[in-house]
């Protein structure tokens, strides 16, 4: 059996991203007192999508400019109806706020000369993102945290959740380096683990070569399903256009700034420009048809101004990886001169850019008395790094809320005994399997391409969930597994395949067309809101299997016209 550590604490933070850091520091400003806990499963300092920080954050309702009312609008048009209005409207009403903290920090955002912010504009209808200046956001938020006494167990990766009943009351953790576990007790835990970046394969056949965190496998939404949390949306299995080859972001900061996309034959595919109405969003489906006909497509801001190239290279080489002015210069591209090759990403789970994730509340509750989630983790349809760090107080507020006037509640021993036993199990020496754990999460993953990716239709996805039964046995007898990496990778790659069902059986019950290429079934290709505008909702049911629930969409209420 692994070594085992114990620990007790007030709150559990899973995940010390954007959404688990921000979480950990209004905790600790809210409620000093209280002993807060994160396990990281790489290091806080640049673990996660903030890794090289950020050019914006995406989500910022200005009053006398924008509404929460316009922001609605704009979730109603990205997410074609699903979507429930109440936690976005705390993300647009805590914006403003936020912006005005993170400067107080020393986080420099975009001003005009008046002193007003500046702002492009991305989302369909309005605009909402402030450009700001932060390569060093996640070390400073990574500082906040430790300053604050919080308790970081780097390299510690949450295996499984803890019950008592029906609430959730800690987790174990396993370091990825030596293999041993720690059972953590807590008073309320807050999953922040991101969402499923290693989910379909790059192009590029790179494991890691993913547009997102790769350390983010889908481990947010496995753990939570197996404690009997709900799920939504999970059929929206999204992806992006980038840099071809490398899996860099490009188009998000160069559209908006005046950057067009052009095809093959040099003719324009989609244009937007600053304060535009344009939206690449909105033109996504027209994009793949263009990739497919007469692809593949380009970036050209060869027509901007110098001073205009300048400041996307600025933009692109900095926040949104240095590794891309490498890529280009090796490449012997230069924006001036050439135009930029796109290719599509890996398809991927998450909320920040798409709207898979757990069934959350305006105040961050889950199905599960005692479990919040933030960030990625949670269904908030594209809240963006706004709703990663907004989310992340109000469940820090609501946590601590709960942990102040609530007695610990019982780790049940024999589930510890049960955890410990299948990770010892997990562990055995397997040196002699024949697959590695490498060529084990490709085929996977290649599975997870060919069967849950779009276009999909009824013989695929369940193809995809059959395939998923067959490579979770496979996971535990055909693989070669040498030390505690590989043992985490391997469990990892079980909660790949978890997502992959879930999303299987999702798409499989959703039964038309939406979010343009998304979640499009050739057998059912037309968007039917008659039906559909609905969420799917995933539950575990007796046996481990899949429950599948429709339920309504709560926006009507929140003012946003039908
Ligand atoms: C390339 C890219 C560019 C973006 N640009 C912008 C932008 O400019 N503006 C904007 O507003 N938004 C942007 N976003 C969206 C935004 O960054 C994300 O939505 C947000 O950062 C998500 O935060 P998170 O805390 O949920 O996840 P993360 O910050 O990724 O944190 C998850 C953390 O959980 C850890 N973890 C995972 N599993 C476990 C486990 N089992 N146990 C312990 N720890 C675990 C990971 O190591 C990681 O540190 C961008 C996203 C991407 C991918």
């Amino acid at each position: 059996m692994p070594n085992t550590h114990r620990l007790t604490t007030d709150i559990l933070i899973i995940g010390g991203g954007s959404a688990g850091c921000m979480a950990a520091i209004r905790a600790k400003e809210v409620a000093p007192g209280l002993v807060v806990t994160i396990f990281e499963k790489g290091d806080i300092r640049r673990g996660g999508t903030l890794a090289m920080g950020m050019d914006a954050l995406n989500v910022v309702v200005i009053p006398g400019v924008t509404s929460e009312d316009d922001y609605l609008a704009a979730v109603h048009l990205l997410s074609e109806g699903i979507y429930d209005a109440p936690p976005h409207r705390v993300v647009a009403r805590r914006s403003l706020p936020l912006v005005r903290k993170l400067e107080s920090w020393g986080v420099r955002f975009g001003h005009n000369e008046d002193g007003s912010y500046v702002l492009h504009q991305i989302h369909p209808n309005a605009p909402f993102t402030v450009p700001m200046h932060a390569p060093d956001l996640k070390v400073l938020l990574a500082g906040k945290v430790q300053e604050l006494g919080v308790r970081v167990i780097n390299r510690t990766m949450a295996v499984s959740l803890l019950a008592d009943g029906d609430a959730i009351v800690g987790a174990i953790g396993l370091d990825v380096r030596s293999g041993d576990l720690t059972v953590c007790a807590a008073k309320a835990v807050i999953l922040a683990g991101g969402g499923a970046a290693r989910f379909g394969l790059p192009n590029s056949g790179y494991l890691f070569g993913t547009l997102d965190f790769p350390g983010n496998a889908g481990d947010s939404y496995a753990l939570a399903f197996r404690a009997g949390a709900k799920l939504t949306n999970m059929e929206y299995t999204s992806n992006h256009a980038i840099t071809k080859d490398v899996g860099l972001p490009i188009t998000s900061t160069a559209i908006p700034l005046g950057g067009i996309l052009v095809d093959s034959r040099g003719q324009p595919v989609a244009r937007g420009s600053v304060g535009s109405p344009g939206s690449y969003f909105q033109q996504s489906a027209k994009v793949w048809r263009e990739h497919g006909a007469h692809g593949p497509l380009f970036l050209s801001v060869r027509h901007l101004p110098e001073e205009r190239i300048k400041y996307i290279e600025n933009i692109l080489f900095s926040t949104e990886r240095p590794a891309q002015r490498r890529f280009l210069e090796q490449r012997g591209i230069d924006l001036r001169e050439q135009d930029v090759e796109l290719g599509p990403t890996e398809y991927k789970l998450c909320s920040g850019h798409g709207m898979a994730g757990l069934v959350v509340n305006e105040r961050a509750e889950t199905s599960l008395n005692g479990l919040y989630a933030a960030g990625d983790a949670a269904a908030i349809p594209f809240q963006y790094l706004t709703g990663a760090l907004v989310m992340g107080e109000v469940a820090a507020e609501q946590a601590a809320k709960m942990a102040h006037g609530c007695p610990a509640g019982a780790v049940d021993e024999q589930e510890v005994a049960a955890v410990a036993g299948a990770i010892a199990e997990a562990a055995r020496p397997r040196r002699t399997a024949e697959v590695s754990i490498h060529e084990f999460e490709y085929k996977v993953r290649r599975i997870i391409n060919e069967y849950v990716a779009p276009p999909k239709n009824e013989w695929k996805l369940q193809n995809a969930v059959n395939w998923m039964r067959r490579l979770r046995e496979e996971l535990r007898s055909i693989v070669r597994l040498g030390d505690a990496h590989e043992l985490s990778r391997s469990l990892e790659v079980g909660c790949i395949i978890d997502c992959a069902e879930l999303s299987a059986t999702a798409a499989a019950a959703r039964k038309e067309s939406r979010w343009g290429p998304k979640h499009y079934r050739t057998d059912y290709p037309d968007r039917d809101d008659e039906h559909w505008l609905k969420h799917v909702v995933l539950e575990r049911s007796a046996g481990n299997s899949i429950a599948v629930a429709l339920a309504p969409v709560s926006w009507q209420a929140g003012g946003v016209s039908k």
